[in-house]
């Protein structure tokens, strides 16, 4: 099972726009979020600095995308 993620990504005004993506994050087992993250590309985000998105948006990380897990695909049923 894909464990499960955080879209993350520094504010406004924190780093200039061309910097700003979204990083894929996993989600920490803990009960609240740690005040550093860090992503799946080994960036580090300290809480305050950054905004979690509630769904894909904006330019992504490539290189979290690169490492982030897949999730698990269901197979295709065959077409007749
Ligand atoms: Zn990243």
């Amino acid at each position: 099972m894909t464990p499960p993620i955080l879209l993350v990504r520094l504010r406004s005004g924190v780093v200039g726009e061309s910097r700003r993506v979204v990083h894929v994050v996993p989600c920490p087992d803990v009960p609240r979020i740690p005040d550093v993250l860090v992503a799946y590309c080994g960036a580090e985000i300290r809480a305050g600095v950054a905004e979690l998105l509630p769904r894909p948006c904006g330019m992504p990380c490539t290189a979290c995308l690169i490492s982030a897990p897949l999730p698990a695909s269901a197979p295709v049923p065959a077409g007749d």
